[in-house]
C-alpha cells in the first residue's frame, strides 16, 4: 500500500476538538488503505517553551490519544519524532535548501510572531523540520487540513529542488485531500482557528476535559445578534462552526439541521451541540484512562512504532547523505 504519513504536537494536556475531527478520525479511516506513519511531533513542540516534564506527559498523552481515537498501533507506525534522530539532521539540510524571505513568508510564522508569541529560530525553520519529517518517509500522500496547506505546498518545492540540484532522491508528496475534512473554528473568536497554542481555555474543546466544562465552553460560545439559525460562514461564523460541529458527529448534513432549528434559540443549539460533543467524547476518555494506567505498554508501543520508522528514515538519510556530498560515516 501507497506510504501516508501525519504528526501532532504535545503542545497541550489535551487534543481539541479541531484536531479530533479535522485529523484524528481520518488517520483511522486512512489506515485501511495506506501504510501509515502516525507520530508525535515533540521536536516541534520545542519552538514553544515548555517545561520537560510537562513536555514528557504531554507527548505519552499524545500518543494514547491517537490510540484511544482509534489508531491501531498493530497496522500503523504510532512513534516519537525525536527519536528518529535522521529528522533533525533531515531538516538541518531542508534549511540549507531555503532561503531567509522563503521561510519569513510562511502564513502560520507570520500569524503566530503577529499575536505577540515569541518568535525563536525553530518556528521560522518549522516549515523545514517539517518538510524532513514528510520526505524521510517517502510518502505518496500527506493528509493535511487547511492550516497545513502552505506547509505542503513548500515541502513540495524543497524535494523538487533536492531532486534537481542533487538527483531524484526524494519523493515528491500530493496533498491527500479527506472528503469533507473539517475546520473547527475557535469558540470565542470564530474567525480564527481552534488551536492548542493560539486560543484561549474558553476557546477550545479539548478532548481531556470534564464533559461538564465542555458543555459550559459551548454553551457560552460566541454567536452573533440575529438570533437566526443558519449556515454563512462570512457573516454567521460562530453559528456556522456550531452547525459544522454538530453535523459531523451526529452524522446530520447542516441543511437539515438548519430546517430542524428553524425558529428556534441560540439556547438550544449550543445544548444540542454540547450533547452531541459529550456524548463522542465520554468513550474517548474512557478508553484513555486505560492506556494511561499503562505507560509501560505505550512506551513498548512507541519503540516498536520507532523500530519501523527508523528502517525507512536511515535508507533516506544514507541516499540524501550521498546525494548532497557528505562522507559516509561507517
Ligand atoms: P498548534 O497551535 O500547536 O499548532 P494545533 O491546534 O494547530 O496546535 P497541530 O498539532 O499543529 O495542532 O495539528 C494537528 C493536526 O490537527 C493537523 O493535521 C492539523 O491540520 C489539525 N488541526 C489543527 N487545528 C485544527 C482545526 N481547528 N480544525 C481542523 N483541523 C485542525
Ligand atoms: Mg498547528
Amino acid at each position: 500500500a501507497p506510504r501516508i504519513l501525519s504528526g501532532m504536537q504535545p503542545t497541550s494536556d489535551s487534543l481539541h476538538l479541531g484536531n479530533y475531527l479535522g485529523a484524528l478520525v481520518n488517520w483511522v479511516t486512512l489506515q485501511d488503505e495506506f501504510d501509515a506513519y502516525y507520530f508525535v511531533a515533540d521536536l516541534h513542540a520545542l519552538t514553544v517553551p515548555t517545561d520537560p516534564a510537562v513536555l514528557r506527559a504531554r507527548t505519552r498523552a499524545t500518543a494514547a490519544q491517537f490510540i484511544a481515537g482509534g489508531v491501531d498501533p498493530e497496522r500503523s507506525a504510532v512513534f516519537c519524532q525525536s527519536h528518529i534522530t535522521e529528522h533533525a539532521e533531515l531538516g538541518w539540510v531542508m534549511n540549507c535548501l531555503t532561503a531567509d524571505g522563503e521561510a519569513r513568508r510562511m502564513t502560520q510564522f507570520k500569524d503566530k510572531t503577529a499575536k505577540g508569541q515569541n518568535a525563536n529560530v525553530g518556528l521560522l525553520t518549522y516549515p523545514m523540520l517539517m518538510a524532513a519529517d514528510i520526505l524521510m518517509y517517502d510518502a505518496a500522500f500527506v493528509p493535511v487540513g487547511e492550516d497545513q496547506r502552505q506547509h505542503l505546498e513548500i515541502t513540495r518545492d524543497l524535494a523538487t529542488r533536492f531532486n534537481t540540484r542533487f538527483g531524484e532522491a526524494l519523493v515528491v508528496p500530493e496533498p491527500y485531500i479527506v472528503k469533507g475534512a473539517a475546520k473547527i473554528q475557535d469558540l470565542q473568536e470564530p474567525t480564527a482557528k481552534m488551536s492548542k497554542t493560539g486560543s484561549s481555555p474558553k476557546g477550545l474543546i479539548d478532548l481531556m476535559q470534564d464533559p461538564a466544562k465542555i458543555a459550559k465552553n459551548i454553551r457560552s460560545a460566541v454567536t452573533d445578534t440575529d438570533a437566526e439559525i443558519r449556515y454563512d460562514v462570512d457573516t454567521k461564523p460562530g453559528v456556522s462552526n456550531l452547525l459544522v460541529i454538530h453535523s459531523i458527529l451526529s452524522g446530520t448534513p447542516v441543511p437539515e439541521l438548519e430546517a430542524a432549528f428553524a425558529g428556534r434559540g441560540y439556547g438550544d443549539l449550543k445544548k444540542e451541540v454540547a450533547d452531541v460533543v459529550v456524548a463522542a467524547v465520554e468513550p474517548f476518555q474512557a478508553r484513555m484512562r486505560e492506556l494511561l494506567d499503562d505507560p509501560a505498554e505505550l512506551d513498548r508501543i512507541l519503540a516498536s512504532g520507532a523500530e519501523r520508522a527508523r528502517v525507512v528514515a536511515r535508507a533516506t538519510m544514507e541516499r540524501v547523505r550521498d546525494r548532497v556530498g557528505l562522507l559516509p560515516s561507517a
